[in-house]
This record gives C-alpha cells, sequence and structure tokens, in this order.
C-alpha cells in the first residue's frame, strides 16, 4: 500500500522537469521539507491550476511510492498565493532569501514544530510591512535562530559574563558569538555592547516592532555583517539571494565583505554552538530553477 499524506505546505522552489511535468519543493506542516513530482503540470494547467508557485500555501496530496525516490504531488488546493510579493522588488528579495533559507537549511522529510506557521506569518509581514534593510536582518537573523544558527548575544559566549553596558565587546563567529574584553581574540569584531542587545530584542520581538529598537542606518549595516559573518562561519555557502537582495537594498556591489571566508565554515558545523540545520545540498545541485527572475 502506498503511504499518502494530506497536509498544509508553502511552496519554496520550482523547476520543470522533462516535457511534462514540474518538481516542487514543500515545505509541509507534516513532513517538513520534501521534494514531490508534479506529474502532468507542464502539460495541463488543469490538473495544478494556480498552485505551484514560488510562495503559494496550498493543502497537499502527496504519495509516496515504495521504491521511488521522490514523492508525487496528487492534488494541491490553493489555500493562500502571497502574489502580492511579487509586485515590489525589496519586498520580493527578501522573501527569495526567505525561502532558500527554509529550503536549504532545514531537513528532508523532518517536520520542525510550528515552522510553516512561522513561515506563514513571516510572510504576512512582508506583504504588508515597508521592506527597509532592518526587516531584511531581522528575519534572516529570526529564521537563523529558529532553525537552531542563534549566535550568543547577551553574555560572553567564552566565559559567560554579562557584558559591560554601554562598552565596546567583541564578536566572533568562532567562539559562538559575542565576547567579553578579557576573552576577545585580537581579530574579533569590535562592536557596541548595546548593538548586540539590540539585535537580540529584535531576534525575540515581532518584526512588526523593529523600529521601536531605534537602530540608525549604520547601525543596521554593522549588525547586518555581524549576521552575515555569523552565516558564513556556521553554514559555509552563499546564499544563491543574496546578492540579488543586496542590489534592492541599494548596495552596488556586493553582499560579501571577505571577511570569513578563512574561517573554513562548513568544517566547523557542529563544533560551535550550534545545532539543528539539517540536511544541506550545494547551491546548484539539480536543475536550475524558474525563480526567481529579475535579477539573480
Ligand atoms: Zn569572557
Amino acid at each position: 500500500m502506498t503511504p499518502e499524506y494530506r497536509t498544509r505546505a508553502l511552496v519554496l522552489r520550482t523547476f520543470d522537469q522533462g516535457e511534462s511535468d514540474r518538481l516542487v519543493h514543500l515545505y509541509t506542516e507534516e513532513l517538513g521539507r520534501v521534494s514531490a513530482i508534479a506529474k502532468g503540470a507542464r502539460r495541463s494547467r488543469r490538473r495544478f491550476p494556480g498552485t505551484l508557485e514560488l510562495f503559494c500555501v496550498l493543502d497537499v496530496r502527496i504519495v509516496d511510492p515504495p521504491r521511488s525516490s521522490l514523492m508525487r504531488l496528487e492534488g494541491a488546493r490553493l489555500v493562500r498565493s502571497f502574489g502580492d510579493l511579487t509586485g515590489e522588488l525589496r519586498r520580493y528579495a527578501i522573501a527569495c532569501q526567505f525561502v532558500e533559507l527554509l529550503d536549504r537549511l532545514t531537513a528532508e522529510n523532518q517536520p520542525a514544530p510550528d515552522l510553516l506557521r512561522f513561515a506563514i506569518g513571516v510572510l504576512e509581514v512582508l506583504s504588508e510591512e515597508v521592506p527597509d534593510r532592518l526587516l531584511a536582518l531581522l528575519v534572516l537573523a529570526k529564521t537563523l535562530a529558529r532553525l537552531g544558527y542563534r549566535p550568543q548575544l547577551q553574555m560572553c559566549a567564552e566565559c559567560g559574563s554579562a557584558l559591560p553596558r554601554g562598552s565596546e565587546v567583541g564578536f566572533d563567529p568562532r567562539q559562538g558569538g559575542a565576547v567579553c574584553p578579557a576573552c576577545r581574540a585580537l581579530d574579533a569584531l569590535p562592536v557596541p555592547s548595546d548593538l548586540l542587545a539590540a539585535l537580540e530584542l529584535g531576534i525575540c520581538s515581532p518584526l512588526r516592532e523593529r523600529a521601536a529598537l531605534g537602530l540608525s542606518e549604520a547601525e543596521v549595516r554593522r549588525a547586518e555583517t555581524l549576521v552575515r559573518r555569523f552565516f558564513q562561519f556556521h553554514i559555509g555557502f552563499e546564499l544563491r539571494t543574496a546578492r540579488f537582495l543586496a542590489q534592492s537594498l541599494g548596495d552596488a556591489a556586493v553582499v560579501d565583505d571577505g571577511a570569513s571566508r578563512v574561517d573554513t565554515p562548513r568544517a566547523s558545523v557542529g563544533r560551535a554552538s550550534v545545532h539543528g540545520g539539517g540536511s544541506r545540498t550545494g547551491p546548484d545541485a539539480g536543475p536550475r530553477p524558474r525563480e526567481p527572475q529579475g535579477g539573480l
């Protein structure tokens, strides 16, 4: 008997497959992330009308044939489309980065409690709020924290002592995050402890309340550097959507500040104070995605 599942799902990525099929990456409530083949989806629009698009929330019927490595998408009903996310470049870019994180940092067939609800909540905020730089940063930081990659920002990651308020401390991804003046290595990034406290508060608070953090543009950029270095050290690959997002936020050139490549990223996963994460595949494994277009 072929196991069959009915569950709610978010479309993370789709690929054309052969003449008539589409491969769909879904984050589902019951199964976690799955890849499923939608037979005939390219040939007949009636089979999956308006459902196999990025950001769509669906009720799906999936079967898991024995002896097949791929699940099969048998039916999909549209619950919500989030189509308005595509109408504004920054909004779209932040949302693309968000679904890439879910696609690449969650484990296949391992549902995380409430992650789908979290994802839908983030997409709701993105479709309603002004898509500013701080929103992009906090979506990244909150999602990483949610997936088990959370820097220590409240105390020294080495000795556990409280960080002195109103003074400069260090930030070092190798040590897990914030480091007090006594523990900090020479090459740790200097950073005001108040900025770390604000970032921690931003990770813990609703995205809609981010203005209350009172961060200047310069502080947001500084916090971005911390999160990016933490990401590069602990996760170790570049997001496909990173450059597109940076460009949409008005950064002409680049995403990589070049600092962290020396840090032997992949090998470090699991050694430091991070956990979770799940399976990871190379950025270009598999066929090219249909989306996102527009600058990627
Ligand atoms: Zn210390």
